[in-house]
């Protein structure tokens, strides 16, 4: 049987439609077309979007680990950030969203701000443009502490950080509605609108509730809460809405346990005492605060992977950190949440194996101390990367 590789379609290889270019393809010939097995499955397709500062450093790590897993993919890489956008103000080609939907199976992304463009607004309309556009709706962060030296609390082990954050991821104040009236006066306004709409609350929980019940913990228990957390004391009408439907979506889950807390009270709860943790539901502000909270319990933003997701869709995956300016370029930033997070893109593709031995590695790496200054290692960000990679290849 002959089959066009999929590297070699025309939306977005070459000087294509878009204008976009796939810089490199690996694992499979880029333009001709090859016999293939019937039997055997076509390479998953991720497009790779490295963006701005510390993503263009701990990306390339990663591609470098999924290669080295021997995961049949083909990789298609996009230069969509800030450099592309002061030299020719685009921030992503009018078909974009469309053709990464259309033409890959995944997406693969670094970090998005820098500090040239004040407004910041090509990470916005990639970013928020790909959560958005392509409706990923449930931002999935889970949270696991790899190593106890790693956590800045005492006497908390690797068992007792092992929770997950499901962030509504389409919604909230992230929709950027409102306006500011009367700017520069003293009588200025301005208002962000909190947009919970009922169709959104109720499919993210819903997601949680499913998670809760398909993915057991780490050491293969499974899992049997889901937290809703909310400001529904001060926030009544948004509140109210996630409450009534939390009621009634936890009704279709009798073998789960329902909790709710107030987003204040996790807070305190999360560095007093993450043990009572275990999938966590809630909007998407009080997701992007507590999951840095998170994230320091398991070694600092350099740790955190997540996942956006739409059942079904194409999704995207990227670390949890930002484009981090202060420490960009300087082979300082911890790629581990970059490889992580590759490892759950790829488990989310199928290739459960490839990521448990992606996730045995970095857990050897921070055993031995072979990582970045970040997590007390002494190695830069490439050599962090290769140590990995290597030890993915060996097994
Ligand atoms: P955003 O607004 O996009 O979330 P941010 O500015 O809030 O970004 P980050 O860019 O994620 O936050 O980083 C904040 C700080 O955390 C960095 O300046 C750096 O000190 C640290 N940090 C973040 N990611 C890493 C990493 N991968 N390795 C080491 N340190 C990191």
């Amino acid at each position: 049987m002959i089959q066009r590789p999929a590297a070699s379609r025309p939306a977005f290889f070459g000087h294509s439609v878009s204008g976009d270019r796939a810089i490199y393809s690996f694992d499979r010939p880029c333009v001709k077309f090859s016999a293939v097995d019937p039997q055997k499955p076509p390479p998953k397709r991720i497009a790779v979007i490295a963006g701005d500062g510390i993503g263009q450093e701990v990306i390339p790590q990663a591609l470098k680990v999924i290669r080295s897993s021997g995961a049949d993919v083909e990789i298609s890489e996009f230069d969509w950030g800030a450099d592309r956008y002061l030299r020719d103000e685009m921030t992503v080609p009018p078909d974009g969203f469309a053709m990464l939907g259309r033409d890959f199976d995944a997406v693969f992304a670094g970090a998005f701000g820098d500090p040239r463009v004040k407004t910041n607004i090509h990470a916005k309309e990639i970013l928020l443009g790909m959560r958005f556009k392509m409706d990923l709706y449930a931002n999935v962060r889970p949270v696991r502490l790899l190593d106890a030296a790693l956590c800045p609390l005492k006497g908390v082990e690797p068992k007792d950080v092992d929770f997950v954050v499901i962030r509504e991821n389409t919604e909230g104040v992230y929709t950027d509605a409102g306006g500011v009236f009367k700017q520069g006066t003293p009588d200025e306004i301005a208002i962000q609108e909190d947009i919970n709409t009922r169709k959104g609350v109720e499919r993210i929980i819903r997601y949680a509730f499913e998670y809760c019940e398909e993915h057991p913990r780490l050491d293969g228990s499974p899992r049997g809460r889901v937290l809703m957390v909310d400001k529904s004391n001060a926030m009544t009408h948004a509140g109210g809405l996630w409450q009534r439907v939390f009621e009634e979506v936890s009704g279709e889950h009798p073998r789960i346990t329902a909790q709710h807390m107030y987003v204040d009270a996790v807070c305190m709860q999360m560095v007093r005492d993450p043990r009572p943790f275990d999938v966590i539901v809630t909007n998407n502000m009080f997701g992007d605060i507590i999951t840095d909270i998170a994230a320091g319990l398991q070694g600092g933003l350099g740790m955190a992977a997540s996942g956006n997701i739409h059942p079904g869709k194409t999704s995207m995956f990227e670390p949890v950190h930002g484009s981090a300016p202060p420490i960009a370029g300087k082979d300082l930033a911890n790629p581990c949440g970059a490889i992580l997070t590759a490892a759950m893109m790829l488990a989310h593709l199928g290739f459960t194996r490839e990521a448990g031995r992606i996730d045995a590695a970095v857990l050897e790496a921070v055993r031995q101390k072979k990582t970045t200054q970040d997590i007390g290692g002494t190695l830069g960000t490439r050599e962090a990367g290769e140590w990995v990679a290597e030890i993915v290849s060996r097994h």
